[in-house]
């Protein structure tokens, strides 16, 4: 068989009916949340590309493992299967376990981002959970991507690459003593699922080291960064994923990791580190937040499934299958012309808001237009990373827009056929053959934290 093409290296054991409904509920349904798709019930939804995030269906050695998850509060045997598995892939000196990314985000700040410690975080592009706990702690996080990750239809490998000439002058502007922490996301998961080469992150960790700030890795999607590495960088097709990690991790300090992604489990997450002091403060005070450093708020059991999933979820085959499909998903939207992020990332495809719908201002909307106009025709959630979620309001009143307005239709890991991916393209394609019927969306009301208001604001639409 030729090796170019690619085939999913599992078969199907076990299947869970999908939630079919019609055209008028899911009008009915969505005005009834003003707008908002993350106020849906799954039941509501026919095909959830909302996110990847926890979603992936577990393997038979996963399901098997979780029958092994050893229950004891304080160094339980799970604990020591996870540690080896995570040590084997990334090389970090310490693992501590959290129930999710944001907890570790969580412990990383409650060390790094204290009152008295500098006010900027630097990253390539934050995603929101650190963006938030940034900014609950007063700094200001600030986003340093390269500008090719700006333009969303361009060709370019790298797209997640951060721009490592402004982050040094604003190094030597600002003062080390006001940059507490620097992170690198991997893949970017905001503007589209897009890889950071391996030259990029070296290059973030040389200049992070002669200045002494500590450099960590937002490692969600490190593998489908290894596997991007691997297919695109000069002097990586030899090597296997695995060996890419190693590399990558060996120019980090730690790492947060949401194991709801590349750890292939439905929850999870760890913090790494080489450091001595920082395991000796997060191993306390992880009990304080998530539970005794054993367990970290995951079940034994929980502990069990990810030990394997994320060897799983590195391993070359998979990967091949997991992209190919994502691949696939594009070519399937360019019979139709639909403008995406180029070249696919790893995790979906992100619809560019604005150019879908070119005649839609801004500040109407176009990227929110199209998700809820998706979902009304054909079942399918998708998300808004873009307008909605990423507009701010300056102190003085000024009203700052993103740059990009961006919609991620998120792809499960191991989740979908083909002909799920076949009818989500062509649902897109028809509606961007025929336009909006409507002149865009307006905002009704506002939730509380306003980092996150994407998630509990109120709209409607505007009629033509
Ligand atoms: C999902 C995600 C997080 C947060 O992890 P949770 O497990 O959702 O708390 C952090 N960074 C990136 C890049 C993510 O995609």
């Amino acid at each position: 068989m030729s090796s170019s093409r690619y085939m999913e290296p599992w078969k199907i054991k076990m299947v869970e009916p999908l939630h079919m409904s019609t055209r008028e509920q899911r009008e009915a349904w969505i005005a009834d949340v003003g707008l908002n798709l993350f106020q849906l019930r799954g039941d509501q939804v026919m095909i959830d590309c909302v996110t990847d995030s926890g979603t992936t269906a577990m393997s038979s050695a996963q399901w098997s493992a979780l029958m092994l998850g050893d229950e004891t509060y304080a160094g339980c045997d799970s604990f020591y299967k996870l540690e080896a598995a995570v040590k084997d892939i990334m090389g970090f000196k310490y693992v501590v376990p959290t129930h999710q990314g944001r907890a570790a985000e969580n412990l990383l700040a409650n060390i790094y981002l204290k009152p008295n410690d500098g006010k900027y975080v630097i990253g390539n592009m934050h995603f929101d959970s650190m963006r938030v706990r940034a900014e609950l702690a007063e700094k200001e996080p600030l986003d340093f991507l390269a500008e090719p990750g700006y333009h969303s239809t361009d060709e370019n490998d790298f797209k997640g690459n951060i721009d490592l000439e402004k982050v040094e002058d604003f190094i030597k502007k600002t003062g080390t003593e006001n940059i507490p922490l620097i992170m690198m996301t991997v893949t970017s998961n905001t503007n589209g699922g897009q890889p950071v080469s391996m030259a990029n992150i070296k290059g973030l960790s040389e200049i992070a080291h002669r200045y002494g700030i500590p450099f960590y890795i937002d490692a969600a999607r490190y593998a489908e960064n290894c596997y991007f590495i691997k297919e695109r960088e000069p002097g990586y097709q030899d090597k296997t994923p695995k060996e890419i990690a190693r590399e990558m991790f060996s120019y980090a300090d730690g790492c947060t990791m949401s194991a709801k992604k590349d750890g292939m489990v439905n929850i999870g997450g760890f913090l790494c580190t080489n450091s001595d002091e920082i395991y000796a403060i997060a191993s306390e005070l992880v009990m304080c937040f998530e539970g005794f450093k054993t367990y970290g708020g995951m079940a034994g059991r929980d502990l069990e499934a990810l030990a394997v999933g994320i060897q799983e979820g590195i391993d070359y085959t998979y990967l091949k299958a997991r992209i190919g499909q994502i691949e696939y998903f594009g070519q399937c939207l360019d019979e139709y012309g639909v403008p995406y992020v180029r070249p696919v990332g790893g995790n979906g495809v992100y619809i560019d808001g604005m150019k879908f719908y070119p005649e839609i201002p801004q500040e109407r909307y176009p990227g929110l237009t199209f998700a809820c106009e998706l979902y009304i025709h054909s079942g399918i959630r998708c998300a808004e990373l873009g307008t909605s979620a990423f507009t701010k309001t300056l102190e003085d009143g000024t009203v700052v827009m993103p740059r990009l307005d961006l919609v991620r239709v998120a792809i499960s890991r191991r989740v979908w056929t083909n002909s799920h991916i076949e009818y989500i393209a062509e649902s897109i394609g028809k509606l961007y053959q025929s336009g909006s019927q409507y002149a865009g969306i307006r905002k009704k009301s506002h939730g509380l934290v306003a980092a996150q208001e994407h998630f509990t604001s109120g709209y409607e639409f505007i009629e033509k």
